[in-house]
């Protein structure tokens, strides 16, 4: 009997808590519920019920708590106290500007941070966890919130429980529930019930939400979700949220700490120097050093830089890669090397069975897709009997259809497969023969099965016949099978197994790219549970089923792409080294690839491997410790590795990789969370797109470096070379501080949304060690601030001498380095080619609309009668104010000379 929430009450009106003391046929009444699982309806009332199976988020910070964040930072304090000096000296306007510049900096880097974290959450309910269930008597897979007591939920190896669960089915099921219990070993499932005092860990009939199943398969009736569950009362909390921080980040935050411990340094020199040796008045020395530290600190840089990675991931989003680590999107672009899975990845995963060998014929089969329309036809007989083809199938394909754990239903439109996409297949295979997988599944039911895993390649189970006989029956990859088996059938009974005649056979479907899966069966005298004995040799061989998966027309296009970026791509692949192979020549890998088979990595040292990897282009019949080894031996070549996976043992190399990718419809759960990428359509173009995005964000990170250092080093070194030289200020400090402001809120955000350069993709992938701060940058900072000054000095000296006064002047100045900073964009828009092209100077919506308001801002600034008092500015004629734009476009034209000189001579090659 169900009732609400914790208090399921048995049939003695008891509360149920102690599950694992009660027979699974007891769980299943109290809970109202069936093995065959619960009606949509009846779900849907206990969803509004019981409520979403979810655990509360973690709540990041208050906003409010954010906000006073971004005043937490020695460098504010140090402009806070420049504010303070600037209030009690009787310099108002300056102190206000020190304050609206430290606001608006804390209100850009607040607004900016909340941005990237909204789009990072948002990205994350992408790859929410789901599940498989039986609802209406089908399997479904369901978003795990929507489950509720009385589920059934089936489990395989790599997923993570959803729910509570008391066990209906359990294979050779273990569950690691270190998370619960601390226990790091695997515990074996059972189905028997336990004593109802038996601690957690030994609680082995019950699989408890979160664990996560390492090997087996099974099924389970759901007792308990979200807060009931035994993960939810331990911690009510689950999840965190992700810090917006990557190593890159990190190098920008200490180079700023840096940074301003030396500003602070060497404006205290200068202000000594000032009112020491040039007989500035000291309070306006102070001032004016402060509001020079404040221009030459880059604080609004994390900010920016943030933003930019943000803007990444949510573009890799929408090319369906999801980032899950945010230090992902750094090394992405400096991937060199991708290891790929085939199947799914690099071709469809749609799977059509072609063609089936037994021993006594070979037999064609017709239609595509997983409609089961077609038909079998004997190849060689001229008259076409399908009664006999079928008849001939028959003995295979009742394996093919009992050693499966798929569905094939139709959809609106056309039949889609639950479950496995080849055993799909072979259901569609049976059906053209004239078979009913449901009706043949309830006539032989099934005792007892060994799960497909990648490190034996088969998948066996023991089904009772209609006469009461028990029959095991064997599916998989046709080695794995041949060295069990001492027999094959034919019409005539059992002989002796010809093993060269089947070899021939699966070389020849291999080598035009086809799958092979081999098929037999044995019979089984007594017992209800499969033993090594009796899987270990002495089976019948049934024969082999060829199927073709077409490659995908994407993968051929990305492939090119990787080739002209300098990034090898290597498949990795539990098939047939010839299927591998003739697939790989179809995609446009490798037209004669270097095939190597994990037998044959066996036996290489770690250092031979290391040389032997980077000639091979393919490695098939591979299990995912030949992966981990392969990702290190690339590693040790210096390479950024990118590897995918999707099963539970992948997980291991998914974490050595640099860059982890899981696939989002194939991977089990174990291979998503082991990852920092999730390929929400399994799609291998989708990984290029991701690297190509991942340059592109490289690149926009170094764009606003190489805009902002050089910006503030100009602006400072006009007023360092003023005071050296004991002239009169070109700027006041309330003027430094207007274009900082200004520039932050315009300018400075730009360059995070930029779009690719044309060639990011024809580039060799860049150095992992490469410093952000590169030679070509220490130059590019130091060139460009000493041609601010040069035209800040030269402007401000040109207006003196015609005598237009030091107002006149010093909005001159202004205006020089604010459209000095504007042409200097443009420049830096494009690194590694010129920027006067059509596309160049247009620039982008963003760049136009932040042109604009620096405009604007600059007119105000220049003709506003109100801040024309605040600022001290006065308009210039316009003789002088037309000097002013063409100062920028001679900064235009000496840079792009020195871009094109650079690379002329080719110095700093490896990065521009
Ligand atoms: P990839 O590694 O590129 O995804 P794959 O799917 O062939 O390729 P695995 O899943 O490791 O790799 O499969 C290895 C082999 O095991 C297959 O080539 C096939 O012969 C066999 N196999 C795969 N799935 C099953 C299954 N469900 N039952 C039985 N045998 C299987």
């Amino acid at each position: 009997m169900l009732q609400d929430g914790q208090n399921i009450l048995n049939q003695q009106g008891r509360p149920v808590a102690d599950w694992h003391s009660q027979p699974a046929p007891a769980v299943l009444e109290a809970l109202a519920a069936t093995p065959g699982g619960l009606s949509s309806e009846e779900a849907r009332r206990r969803l509004e019920q019981h409520g979403p199976n979810a655990l509360p988020v973690t709540q990041g910070p208050h906003p409010l708590r954010r906000l006073l964040a971004q005043f937490h930072n020695a460098l504010i304090y140090f402009l806070l106290a420049g504010a303070a000096a600037a209030w009690s000296l009787g310099h108002q306007i300056d102190a206000f500007v020190i304050l609206a510049v430290v606001l608006i900096n804390a209100v850009v880097g607040f607004v900016q941070e909340g941005k990237a974290e909204k789009a990072l959450n948002a990205i994350r309910s992408m790859i929410a966890p789901r599940a498989s269930v039986t609802r209406d008597g089908q399997r479904v897979s369901l978003p795990v919130e929507r489950l509720v007591p009385g589920d059934v939920v089936l489990l395989e190896a790599g997923d993570r429980v959803p729910a509570d669960l008391r066990l209906l089915r359990a294979h050779a099921l273990r569950i690691d529930e270190a998370l619960l219990t601390g226990e790091s070993v695997a515990s074996n499932k059972q189905l028997a019930p336990v004593s109802p005092n038996a601690p957690l860990g030994d609680r082995r009939c019950l699989a408890f939400s979160g664990s996560l199943v390492s090997a087996g398969s099974g099924a389970g009736v759901v007792v308990a979700t979200g807060q009931r569950t035994e993960i939810g009362h331990i911690s009510k909390l689950v999840g965190s949220v992700q810090e917006l921080t990557t190593p890159l980040l990190r190098q920008v935050n200490a180079f700023g700490r840096r940074f301003t411990a030396v500003a602070i340094v060497a404006a205290a020199l200068l202000f000594a120097f000032a009112v020491t040796i040039r007989d500035y008045d000291w309070a306006d020395a102070l001032i004016a050093v402060v509001a020079l530290a404040v221009g030459v600190v880059p604080e609004g840089l994390p900010a920016v830089i943030t933003i930019t990675l943000a803007i990444g991931v949510q573009r890799m989003a929408a090319r369906h890669a999801v980032i899950r680590r945010l230090p992902a999107v750094e090394t992405l672009g400096a991937t060199s090397v991708i290891c790929s899975d085939k199947t799914g990845t690099l071709t469809r995963n749609e799977m059509t069975a072609c063609r089936m060998m037994t021993a006594g014929a070979e037999i064609s089969v017709s239609g595509s897709g997983y409609a089961p329309d077609g038909k079998l036809t004997t190849v060689g007989v001229s008259a076409e009997d399908d009664a006999e083809a079928n008849a001939l199938a028959a003995p295979l394909l009742r394996v093919a259809l009992l050693c499966n754990d798929s569905q094939l239903k139709r959809a609106a439109v056309h039949w889609v497969v639950e479950g496995d996409p080849m055993e799909g297949a072979l259901l569609t295979l049976g059906r053209k023969a004239g078979l009913e997988p449901d009706h043949l599944r309830a006539e032989w039911p099934r005792l007892d099965e060994i799960p497909f895993d990648a490190q034996h390649r088969f998948m066996a189970v023991l089904s009772q016949g209609p006469g009461g006989e028990a029959w095991l029956f064997v599916k998989g990859a046709p080695e794995a099978l041949l060295q069990r088996c001492s027999h094959q059938a034919d019409q005539e009974g059992e002989v002796a197994l010809d093993r060269p005649h089947w070899k021939e056979h699966i070389v020849r479907a291999a080598a035009s790219g086809q799958r092979v899966l081999a098929f037999a069966a044995r019979r089984v005298s007594q017992g209800r549970q499969i033993t090594p004995a009796v899987l270990e040799e002495g089976l019948t061989f049934l024969g082999l089923v060829a199927f073709i998966d077409p490659p995908r027309d994407e993968a051929m296009t990305a492939i090119r792409r990787c080739r002209a970026a300098g990034i090898a791509v290597k498949m990795i692949t539990g098939d047939h080294p010839e299927t591998a192979a003739a697939i790989a020549r179809q995609i446009g890998l490798d037209e004669a690839p270097v095939t190597m088979t994990g037998a044959e990595l066996d036996t290489l040292s770690d250092g031979a491997l290391a040389t032997a990897v980077s000639r091979a282009s393919v490695f098939a019949r591979t299990s995912p410790e030949h992966k981990l080894r392969i990702v290190r031996a690339l590693q040790a070549q210096g390479h950024v590795v990118a590897m995918t996976g999707d099963g539970v043992n992948d997980a291991p190399s998914l974490k050595q990789a640099d860059i982890g990718i899981a696939m989002g419809h194939k991977g089990t759960e174990a291979a998503k969370e082991a990852s920092q990428m999730v390929l929400m359509d399994d799609d291998f173009a989708s990984i290029v797109a991701a690297v190509h995005e991942g340059r592109v964000v490289y690149d926009n990170i170094r764009k606003v470096i190489a805009w902002t250092l050089p910006t503030n080093g100009g602006e400072a070194l006009t007023v360092i070379a003023a005071i050296l030289l004991g002239f009169t200020m070109p700027m006041t400090a309330a003027q430094i501080l207007w274009i900082n402001m200004v520039t932050t809120i315009t300018l400075g955000l730009i360059l995070a949304f930029e779009p690719a350069e044309p060639g990011v993709m024809r580039r060799k992938p860049r150095s992992r060690h490469g410093s952000l701060l590169s030679p070509f940058l220490l130059w590019r900072v130091a060139f460009v601030s000493v041609l601010f000054m040069a035209g800040g000095l030269a402007i401000f000296f040109h207006a003196l001498n015609r005598g237009l006064g030091e107002d006149v002047a010093r909005t001159l100045v202004v205006n020089t380095i604010v459209v000095l900073e504007i042409f200097y964009l443009f420049n830096v828009r494009y690194l590694h080619m010129t920027s006067i092209t059509l596309r160049g100077m247009l620039g982008t919506p963003a760049v136009l609309i932040a042109l604009v308001l620096v405009v604007l801002a600059q007119l105000a600034f220049t003709y506003l009668p109100v801040l024309q008092q605040l600022f001290a500015t006065a308009p210039a004629p316009l003789l002088e104010s037309a000097l002013v734009p063409l100062l920028g476009v001679a900064l235009l034209l000496i840079l792009e000379a020195e871009k094109m000189l650079l690379r002329r001579l080719g110095l700093f090659a490896a990065e521009v």
